[in-house]
């Protein structure tokens, strides 16, 4: 078992290439499990290319019939390299000799729906049956990694230096107290000018900012009103190009009203905040020469966006303005400058994890930036400039953060040093979601070390007109917290009617 510990275009996947020839040779299989395997065809084109054959896919984007042959392929050994989505794990290797996990810290190999499992966790399991090799590869390991690295449970193999001549990119942040944008605009005048000097070199820059759609918020400047969802504790999010208004917990969709539900004024809602769309505004009129694109997950099918990603690549665009979408496992040799937007976004969670996913989401963006021949500059607009994880960010110390991050995880016994379960109690109403909730509460088992939070409403307290209602569960790290779970829920009332109990181990999500 390895940690591939190397900062952004550092050439790992190079490096694990190496041992899946190894594996090749010794006649044994080789399984690489990536986090969006439908959006990156460039990976098989790498792979191609190095091993003269293309690998055999595996993910959700496959008809029944390409899944079957393949599934045969697997199991009679005609098929010695698959790379896949996570569910690939599942396949009948007869002659596993190597599971990589690329981009190891990628929440999507979290499985939250129906069977909880986590793909790392698995593919462990599945490798020490098969006496096969684990490599977990990642810029950004999670914290759970990295520590399972500095206790010597996993090999760590260290790149701290990108390939070739390339360096990593500069970065600065953009105090917005100071330096800000002027109103009704969300590009500081700094980035601005970059963006045109990166422009007029004949680089490309990249704008990046992790919402969808045109505006978080649709206000009547009249009365007052907010748009919510009917059936969640969430604003509607608009989407102007498709002149929606969207949940996008449940889902549901509305046309965009011309007056206001509320008060019945024509023409008096106005958008609160940025989404994407508006960026893409914005940039519009600022740089109306420029060749740009807008990249986002709902602006079209995985074949189109991976065409988007091709001509980016090829060259196509000046300016990219983009979602995390954008900021996973691409290569683009022209791309040397990254604009943060708002890089504060990802710490205002009341997340356990949200230091280490905010801290990966800016490394893995700006780490796109100057990975050829150029160097690269990386700004974060913020306003709190002195917060950890920008700090971090600034002065490169990479280090520095995962130490700081493990402090704080082991004081407060969270994880790697400590287990949670989430308990989500969920009912048409509240009072029913939250009796039950007690009542789970009186009938937990006491047991040393093991703590109990709760219940209050979850920081999402209705989704699809269910009220939810959380138990938080904190045991110390050898704690066999599922066993402990299912033995608790068996000796409480089992729920009735509408009322739903669900179970996340190890959550990697709370919401
Ligand atoms: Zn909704
Ligand atoms: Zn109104």
């Amino acid at each position: 078992m390895a940690l591939l510990d190397g900062v952004t275009g550092s050439g790992k996947t190079q490096i694990f290439f190496e041992t899946v020839a190894a594996t090749l040779r010794a006649k044994k299989q080789a399984l690489i499990l990536l986090p969006e395997i439908a959006l990156t065809h460039s990976f098989l084109d790498r792979f191609t290319a190095r091993f003269g054959t293309r690998p055999a896919e595996w993910h959700s984007d496959m008809t029944p019939a390409q899944r079957a042959k393949v599934w045969r392929a697997v199991l009679l050994g005609e098929v010695q390299a698959v790379v896949g989505a996570r569910s690939a794990l599942f396949l009948p290797f007869s002659q596993l000799g190597l599971i990589v996990l690329d981009e190891e810290h990628d929440g999507a190999f979290k499985q939250s729906d129906g069977v909880n499992y986590h793909a790392r966790d698995m593919a462990i399991v599945r490798a020490s049956l098969a006496k096969a090799h684990v490599i977990l590869s990642s810029a950004t390991p999670s914290v759970e990694s990295r520590n399972n690295a500095n206790q010597g449970r996993y090999a760590h193999v260290w790149v701290k230096e990108r390939h070739g001549n390339a360096k990593l990119p500069q970065i600065k942040a953009i105090d917005m107290r100071e330096a800000g944008p002027e109103k009704g605009s969300w590009i500081a005048p700094e980035l601005a000018r970059e963006v045109f000097a990166t422009i007029d070199r004949g680089e490309q820059a990249l704008l990046f900012l992790n919402r969808r759609g045109y505006a978080p918020l649709t206000l009547c400047k009249e009365c007052g009103h907010q748009y919510q969802c009917d059936d969640c504790a969430a604003w509607l999010v608009e989407h102007r190009f498709r002149g929606v208004l969207v949940c996008h917990y449940c889902g549901r969709e509305t046309p965009r009203p011309t007056t206001c539900g509320a008060c019945g004024v024509e023409d008096a809602l106005v958008p609160i905040g940025p989404g994407i769309e508006r960026i893409a505004e914005e940039a519009a009129v600022r740089f109306p020469d420029a060749r740009r694109v807008i990249l986002s997950s709902d602006m079209g099918s995985n074949a189109q966006l991976r065409q988007r990603f091709k001509e980016i690549a090829a060259g196509d665009y000046d300016l990219i303005i983009g979602t995390q979408l954008v900021a996973k496992g691409h290569h683009f040799e022209k791309l040397t400058l990254v604009g943060v937007l708002d890089a504060d976004l990802g710490l205002a969670h009341g997340d356990p994890r949200a230091a280490e996913k905010t801290f990966q989401l800016l490394t893995q963006v700006t780490g796109r930036a100057g990975r050829a021949a150029k160097s690269g500059r990386g700004y974060l607009q913020t306003y709190h400039p002195d917060h950890p994880v920008i700090k971090a960010m600034i002065s490169g110390d990479r280090e520095g953060f995962y130490a700081h991050e493990l402090k704080i995880r082991n004081e407060g016994g969270l994880p790697p040093f400590g287990r949670l379960a989430a308990l989500i109690i969920s009912a048409n109403e509240h009072g029913v979601a939250l009796n039950h909730a007690r009542h789970l509460l009186q009938k937990a088992p006491k047991s040393d070390g093991l703590k109990l939070f709760g219940p209050a409403d979850a920081p999402v307290a209705m989704v699809r007109g269910r009220h939810r209602v959380r138990l938080l569960v904190q045991s110390a790290r050898g704690f066999d917290l599922s066993g402990y779970v299912r033995f608790w829920l068996e000796g409480a009332d089992k729920p009735k009617g509408n009322l739903q109990v669900r179970v996340d181990i190890d959550p990697v999500s709370f919401y």
